[in-house]
């Protein structure tokens, strides 16, 4: 299947210090993973129901609530099985009757679909647009749950999360977007999201930012004497929550990476600051972009461009697999574009972790390959 990679060595002085570009799982901060190393012996290997691990919880609850300026009343769950168990969760737990999904992209779908497969709801609505955009959604009395995605890391599709309905719940996948896009939260109520991507940790959780109405909708549905396993229960989820856990064993290094990315980002200045440094590594790599004679932002409306997960088409001259071959030959990694969307593009992400040195010496080191392989 692979051909092999021309041999172009980049000079060493182009290099990004850190090569890891990835839309997930992303960089993980250093110091971070040394921090846990530290603390290894007192946390690694013990007991998630005491105090060494219920605090990290704790923390990671409250310290959402104030990295999203969450209203009073929001709560923080958090279970295992990342954002695509969520999925299924909330078929089981948030929709009561009927919902509405946007779907434009390979995430968007994938809710569409764990929700069309489930017995006890309706046929869902779905709202589609084409690959590079997104539809809007239609009030519909009809329908419980209106499920966004904040941003569509499949194609680099943002969104903005607006209330579309005083009734029904907004329900946001956040799990590209979550800790680097702005966000009112008084206009969801759920903002889920997995910690593996602008949370620089690692897979496997998946954590969700609860409206009032939304709790009052898990503790309803869960009255019903609706069939639901256990493991996509919301409501055992709720109650293990409030007690600083989860209902069944968690990765303990996972919490850790979480907790601490969550500290940094306050200590940084928050949602506004992680906001900003995105769009500022976006603004070096699409003005690259624009300027490049070979290469242009994938999608078109600028509003529409996700800053954090940066889709760039390459014309036909330069064939974008194997540019991306040669950057992770030289340690450049990840810029491949997603597989399904079969475009002749990179897609880098730039998560606040990313340093904006690193997006210009991506920028150098693309021009450096290219004018090789011409
Ligand atoms: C990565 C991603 C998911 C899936 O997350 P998992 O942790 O793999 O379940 C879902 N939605 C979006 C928007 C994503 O970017």
């Amino acid at each position: 299947m692979t051909t092999s990679v021309p041999p172009i060595r980049i000079p060493f002085e182009y290099l990004p210090r850190d090569g890891r570009f990835g839309s997930g799982p992303s960089k993980v901060r250093q110091e971070a993973v040394n921090e846990l190393a530290e603390i290894a012996s007192a946390y690694l290997g013990t007991s998630h129901r005491r105090p060494a691990v219920k605090e990290r919880v704790a923390l990671i609850r409250r310290g959402l609530l104030e990295l999203f300026s969450a209203p009073s009343g929001y709560e923080v769950l958090l279970g295992n099985g990342g954002a695509t168990a969520f999925w299924d969760a909330a078929a089981f737990s948030l929709i009561s009757r009927r919902s509405q999904h946007l779907v434009f992209g390979e995430f968007s779908t994938k809710f569409g679909r764990a929700v069309a497969g489930t017995a006890h709801l309706e046929a869902p609505e779905l709202i589609e647009a084409p690959p590079g955009t997104h539809p809007d959604p239609v009030v519909n009395p009809e329908v419980d749950v209106y499920a966004l995605t904040h941003n569509e890391t499949s194609t680099g599709v943002r969104m903005r999360v607006v209330r579309p309905d005083p009734d029904g719940l907004v329900v946001v996948d956040g799990t590209s977007a979550a800790g680097a896009l702005r966000v009112d939260a008084g206009e969801f109520d759920v903002y889920y999201f997995s910690p593996q991507k602008a949370f620089g940790s690692d897979g496997g959780l998946w954590l969700a930012v609860c409206s009032p109405a939304a709790i009052a909708r898990i503790d309803a549905i869960a009255g019903t004497g609706r069939s639901i396993p256990a493991f996509l229960s919301l409501k055992i989820a709720l109650d293990n929550s409030r007690l600083e856990q989860t209902y069944n064993t968690p990765a303990l290094a996972t919490l850790y990476l979480l907790a601490r990315q969550i500290d940094w980002l306050l200590d940084q200045g928050g949602l506004e600051w992680a906001a900003d440094r995105v769009d500022r590594n976006a603004a070096v790599l699409f003005g690259w972009a624009e300027g490049a004679a070979y290469a242009s932002p994938f999608v078109s409306d600028p509003a529409q461009r996700s800053p954090v997960t940066a889709t760039i088409d390459f014309d036909q001259a330069v064939d974008a697999a194997t540019v991306s071959a040669v950057l992770r030959a030289n340690g450049i990694l990840d810029t491949e574009a997603y597989r399904k969307l079969g475009r002749n593009q990179i897609r880098v992400a730039l998560w606040p972790t990313v340093d904006l040195d690193d997006v210009e010496a991506l920028t150098r080191s693309i021009d450096y390959v290219v004018e090789q392989l011409g």
